[in-house]
């Protein structure tokens, strides 16, 4: 079985959005990166830090997956990263309200020894430092390592982000933040300024509007799944990601055409995230619901044109 390898936040998040509000619940970006990474047969593990204020029954529910945890360090007396956010009218954008990096400001990732040797690394969203020394501890260079992040470490460890970048094969980024990154307003250009910094690829992320897979000259798009009620974006992004690598670790194929399908596939999952507050709906997600959603992804994008 193929095996990845996560970092990323695990955390509490609070969210608005024009449907209601929650209270502290389980988030994070490794948090959504794993739940969406288990709907695939691989081994996966995630490195994460929490404060023993994490009730014991959010983890749980990373452990019933399947997803091994030796390497979420559990600091005494320390309080879990914290996020608050809340949604505009449209969904499409949000304000961060709250971050509180908490016991992630000091955080020094352990890589488990059974997992040095990961097919698929994933660097989720948190401090370029802590991604950069993931990398460092790998005792064989991964088939593949992608790296997700966002504006908060580009305002505030731009130096560090770039160096990290600089050691990835795939970026994924959502629009506003490779504009930033890039200073261009082009996705296209701003793929190729990407490009130039590292990877080999770079998946654009646009949320309602799908998302872009740039390879040397080539770009491929995926749809995002017109859906009928869309209740809370958050970790869309992070459930994108998760089916992206998820997918690649089971095929361990790593070729731009299989990249292609595990857009899709990230796609797919991301469809699910948004319809409920939180990881619920990932939590209660079924194979078959996932199997009949990918035909309709089929359908959406199939067309049969004459060409000249
Ligand atoms: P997404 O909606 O996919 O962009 O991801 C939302 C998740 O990212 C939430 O669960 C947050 O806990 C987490 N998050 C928010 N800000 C940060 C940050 N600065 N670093 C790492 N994770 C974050």
């Amino acid at each position: 079985m193929g095996k990845l390898l996560i970092v990323g936040t695990v955390a509490f998040d609070e969210i608005e959005t024009p449907f209601g509000k929650t209270d502290k619940i389980l988030g994070g970006a490794a948090t959504f990166i794993g739940l969406a990474a288990a709907q695939f047969k691989i081994e996966s593990a995630i490195v994460s830090v929490v404060g023993d204020d994490m009730p014991l029954e959010y983890l749980e529910v990373l452990k019933d997956k399947d997803i091994d945890l030796s390497g979420l360090e559990i600091v005494k007396g320390g309080k879990t990263f914290y996020w608050k956010g809340k949604y505009h009218n449209d969904l499409n954008s949000r304000d961060t309200l709250v971050t509180e990096l908490n016991t992630l400001a000091d955080f020094s990732p352990k890589v488990p020894e059974n997992f040095k040797d990961a097919d698929v690394v994933m660097l989720g969203n948190l401090h370029p430092n802590i991604q950069m020394s993931v990398i460092d501890q790998m005792t064989e260079r991964p088939k593949l390592i992608v790296l997700d992040t966002m504006n908060f470490w580009m305002n505030n460890t731009l130096e560090e982000l770039i160096d990290v970048i600089k050691r990835i094969d795939v970026l994924t980024i959502n629009d506003e933040e490779a504009r930033q990154l890039t200073g261009e307003y082009s996705l296209v250009k701003a793929a190729a300024k990407i490009h130039t910094m590292g990877p080999e690829y770079i998946v654009i992320k646009k949320g309602e509007h799908g998302a872009l897979l740039f390879h040397e000259s080539s770009i491929f798009f995926a749809p995002a799944l017109p859906l009928e009620e869309v209740f809370d974006p958050t970790g869309a992004g992070d459930t994108f990601a998760g089916g992206f690598v998820g997918y690649l670790t089971a095929t361990k194929n790593v070729s731009f055409s299989n990249l292609r399908n595990a857009v899709i596939h990230g796609s797919n999952l991301a469809s699910f995230c948004v319809e409920r507050f939180g990881t619920e709906r990932m939590l209660s997600l079924k194979k078959g619901e996932v199997d009949k959603r990918l035909h309709q992804f089929k359908e959406l994008t199939q067309f049969d044109i004459e060409l000249q």
